[in-house]
């Protein structure tokens, strides 16, 4: 068995050349070399922007690059025949592919239609402020430009349960339609957030669950996909989303979906994974803001404490684990973004622990020029060390608030495999470990090169590792560090 490793194949600020498709077909056998053997793909189809679309804008779900809708016929990534071609050039490769899907809301109408709507407070949705009343909605959808291939099905008022622009007025607002209530089954932040942006899909409409379905089964036997990763998952019924992926499943049963339920909050994700029956895993979104604020405490955040009340420690099994992505980076909505002498701590302890589903980043990997990001040191010889040596029992030295490591013990399926893990938030130091009897007599060395010492394990066990301040050092056997060295 070899550890799954997933990428984000995409930032945000990837140049609007329609080449990303090409860039992907380009690296698969390089990705698949370094260990990665999963990788997300952004949203395939067509955004109200058109090629600038970064893709959650969505516009036509069946646009994947074909028609000339939006001012072109390619999006911001490439034509639609770039895409198949970087789906199988991934696939043939060894790397599964997960599509990016967004069945919130939709974006760029081709009309608009008169609705009455009722008016809700922006922060609590709950609360109406009006009473019911007419707007111009952006709410007809019937590319033009598309002329009905793929499917007929058009969108308008009926389908959607709410939007926030008023073109008659031109005034924003949360602009809830008349006799639809907002679907109660989703977060409850801003008291209720069905709502995001856009017009909102209504999930309790008939129609939207059969079309959503029929064109989740038409990408599937288009693209041959592996698995989605889900936008927005917090703002869309729990329910309609475990009957699509149920749908979905029925179709291609072994699809591995991870959702973005974008919350600070365990107990919300596990509520949400209680609510979908565990039918899809979740970003553990907790630990991405540990990791921060490891980061930013001057050397004063309880390093013992990282995974404390994360997902990943609530259901490792159905947690991806991550650093950083399109959302944190700089310049975005979310950014939180994890300054850079972090990163290689954060990226060995997703990348070696043996919990949750690691997901790199590609600005972390290639760097975000848009910003000035370099890439993080190192990060392929991590990935690599997770395939071929971080196996075999785990224990966790989580015992100290600044210095902390971890061991694998190694298995015999995978040669020299063992790895020990010590890192520190402030000044460095060393730390007895037990890394297993199995590895008695072997020599370790750190594999990223920062200490210098050979450290012998005991009959015991045990050996007595050391870091530099600030910093991780990954120890690895002699022959491991020699194939890395020599390779990555
Ligand atoms: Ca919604």
């Amino acid at each position: 068995m070899t550890n799954k490793t997933m990428m984000q194949f995409f930032e945000w600020y990837l140049p609007n050349n329609q080449l990303h498709w090409k860039r992907a077909e380009a690296q698969a056998a390089e990705l698949k070399r370094i260990g990665v053997n999963m990788v997300w793909l952004p949203p395939a189809y067509k955004g109200a922007a058109g090629p600038a679309s970064v893709g959650y804008d969505v516009y036509d779900m069946y646009d994947l690059g074909e028609f000339d809708q939006k001012g072109a016929i390619s999006t911001k990534y490439g034509t639609r025949a770039d895409y198949l071609t970087a789906v199988s050039a991934l696939q043939q490769a060894g790397i599964k592919v997960l599509c990016d899907i967004v069945l919130n809301h939709r974006m760029g109408a081709d009309a608009t239609e008169q609705v009455m709507v009722i008016d809700g407070l922006e922060h609590n949705r709950g609360q109406d402020i009006s009473s019911q009343h007419p707007i111009t909605a952006w709410t007809k959808f019937d590319f033009p430009g598309r002329a009905g291939a793929h499917s007929g099905f058009h969108w308008n008022a009926s389908h959607f349960s709410g939007t926030d622009w008023d073109e008659g007025t031109k005034r924003k607002g949360i602009y809830r339609f008349h006799g639809k209530p907002w679907n109660r089954e989703t977060d409850s932040e801003k008291g209720n957030y069905d709502y995001l942006m856009g017009a909102d899909l209504d999930t309790d409409n008939q129609e939207v669950i059969q079309e959503t379905k029929n064109w989740g089964r038409w990408y599937q036997d288009t693209v041959h996909m592996d698995g989605f990763r889900m936008d927005a998952v917090k703002h869309i019924s729990f329910a309609f989303c475990r009957d699509w992926i149920s749908a979905m499943r029925a179709h291609k049963n072994d699809l591995y979906i991870v959702g973005e339920y974008w919350s600070h909050d365990t107990g919300k994700l596990t509520h949400y994974l209680n609510a979908t029956d565990r039918s899809l895993s979740l970003f553990d979104i907790p630990l991405h803001f540990h990791f921060l604020e490891a980061a930013t405490s001057n050397g004063n955040y309880d390093m013992a404490r990282l995974f404390s009340g994360t997902l990943t420690e609530a259901d490792q099994a159905h947690s991806v684990t991550f650093v950083d992505n399109h959302d944190t980076q700089p310049g975005q909505a979310l950014c939180s973004f994890i300054p850079a002498w972090f990163k290689p701590i954060a990226y060995a302890l997703i990348l070696l622990r043996d919990v949750g589903t690691p997901c790199v980043f590609y600005g972390d990997y290639y760097g975000i020029p848009h910003d000035g990001v370099a890439p993080v040191p190192q990060l392929a010889r991590l990935i690599k060390i997770r395939e071929c040596y971080a196996y075999g029992p785990e224990h966790l030295f989580f015992d100290d608030p600044s210095l902390t490591g971890f061991t694998r013990e190694g298995d015999a399926e995978h040669p020299d495999s063992g790895v020990a893990v010590l890192l520190t938030d402030s000044t460095g130091g060393s730390k007895r470990m037990y890394v297993g009897e199995r590895l008695a007599g072997r020599r370790m060395v750190d594999a990223l090169g920062r200490a210098p010492e050979t450290v012998e394990i005991g009959a015991d066990g045990w050996g007595t590792f050391s870091v530099s301040g600030g910093s991780v050092s990954v120890w690895v056997t002699e022959p491991a560090r020699e194939y890395l060295y020599l390779n990555f």
